[in-house]
């Protein structure tokens, strides 16, 4: 499986993070279904324009400085959404070579000509070309005004791609053997898919804006030369909308990945992301969001309890526990048919939330649940929770909770305990609505009380 990674001039904002989060469900759902798979997701640190020469110029950085600090950048916070590394995550600048190589075949083949400017790729010479986005030669031409850019100005005919562009002065450059210069933004796709993947292989992602024309391009110089399909299976995830207009790097109109997870948590964030269907737009709204981190809070209560009870648990069954323990087995078959129809994930999400429900209502009643209940919940959270959420339940918990109050939490809960015990349960009462109100919510139990600290919301 081979994805589009981040182009590493800016941090990552939440477009992104939405089709990385889809992605990455991709991948852990065919892991659960039992696959193996190879997941190679490229980092593009080349990418040179006027405004990244000024920004680099005004921060007193050197190229690779700026590059390497918005790389590390990019990875923590994709580990920071739940996202897991791909097995490789290679650098164009580390695979200039293989590009060349690849350029070189394309020459040789016919495909691709050199001009004052660089190396073209010739799509008339390529047959197939249009076949993934459905463009024509006549919307090629009516788009030469504007996508298809127009400093390229050697070009034979409008649709004609840069494999190489050679180098004006004061730009970083790599030798080749068209002068120096650097890579084309597609061949780099091309060529290190091809290095770790193989000529022909499975599943390649990207966003909608990769259809045309990155991803066609792709098609293009891999096909053009080995003559085999390159990717079997192509999956692209809508944009995210701000305002009604796409979420943006180029435009400024973006909110950071760590500005939405400072606000709001991963969990939550996470949740959101994946509150609409890959191939539906979904639109950044505060009270989307909202219902997204009051779901977190569901999950980190469920959580809470499974712990609890995997530890102290009953092992004597409780009564109507076994109906409820059926009905697990219902929540786990809806969370695959969801998935099975092209990764319904909101759908899916909501198994494992109706489960939540109905724990929480059984121990609204019975203040317990046994250790076998404890377990299966444990079980169907760690494989198809993980598959959703990564391991944003078990870790955002853990942080959640704020380690440092535990002992201040519970001195107070002791005390609140020793009130019920004489009776003052008003008294007791007052207490955990006035912890609720500071953020600490308590969950009494036949034999103990849990805590939790949550996020503060309006609703
Ligand atoms: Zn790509």
């Amino acid at each position: 499986m081979y994805t589009c990674g981040l182009t590493v001039n800016d941090r990552m904002h939440l477009g992104h993070a939405r089709a990385y989060i889809v992605w990455d469900v991709l991948k852990r759902y065919l892991e659960y279904l039992g696959y193996r798979v190879i997941h190679v997701s490229n980092v593009t640190d080349i990418s040179i324009d006027d405004k990244i020469l000024r920004r680099i110029d005004e921060s007193k950085e050197s190229f690779q400085q700026h590059i390497s600090r918005y790389t590390q950048s990019y990875l923590e916070d994709r580990l920071r959404l739940g996202i897991a590394p791909a097995d490789v995550h290679p650098l164009a600048t580390q695979h200039i070579q293989e590009m060349i190589e690849l350029i070189e075949k394309l020459v040789e083949k016919g495909f691709a000509y050199e001009t004052g400017d660089g190396v073209y790729f010739g799509i008339s010479k390529f047959k197939g070309y249009g076949k993934l986005s459905g463009i024509s030669k006549e919307e090629l031409q009516a788009g030469s005004s504007g996508r298809v850019s127009r400093d390229e100005y050697n070009k034979e005919e409008v649709g004609d791609f840069a494999l190489w562009k050679k180098s004006r002065a004061g730009e970083p450059y790599w030798h080749s053997p068209w002068g120096t210069g650097r890579p084309g933004w597609h061949i780099e796709c091309s060529a290190m898919a091809m290095k770790y993947l193989g000529e022909s292989f499975d599943i390649h992602c990207g966003g909608e804006e990769h259809i045309f024309p990155h991803h066609e391009n792709e098609i293009a110089q891999s096909e053009a030369v080995t003559g085999k399909p390159f990717a079997k299976y192509w999956l692209h995830v809508r944009h995210l909308l701000l305002d009604g207009r796409k979420m943006s790097k180029s435009t400024g109109d973006f909110v950071s990945v760590r500005e939405a997870i400072e606000q709001h948590d991963a969990l939550s964030v996470r949740i959101f992301l994946l509150s609409t269907h890959y191939r539906k737009t979904l639109t950044l709204d505060q009270h989307a969001i909202q219902i997204a981190s009051k779901h977190a809070d569901e999950l980190y209560a469920l959580w809470a309890v499974v712990e609890h009870f995997l530890a102290r648990g009953q092992t004597n069954p409780i009564e109507e526990e076994n109906l409820l323990l059926a009905q697990m087995n219902e929540s786990r078959s809806m969370f695959e048919q969801a998935m099975n129809r092209d990764l319904n994930a909101p759908l899916a999400l909501s198994a494992i939330l109706k489960l939540a429900k109905q724990t929480a209502g059984f121990l609204d009643k019975h203040g317990k649940i046994t250790k076998r209940h404890a377990s299966m919940t444990h079980n169907f959270l760690k494989s198809a929770g993980t598959v959703l959420l990564g391991d944003l339940i078990a870790y955002g918990f853990e942080r959640e909770r704020g380690k440092s109050l535990d002992g201040f939490v519970s001195l107070i809960i002791q005390h609140r305990n020793e009130l019920r015990k004489q009776g003052r349960y008003d008294d007791a009462d007052l207490i955990r609505s006035r912890l609720k109100d500071l953020g600490i919510v308590l969950q009494d139990l036949s034999d103990s009380t849990l805590w939790r600290q949550v996020r503060k919301r309006e609703t």
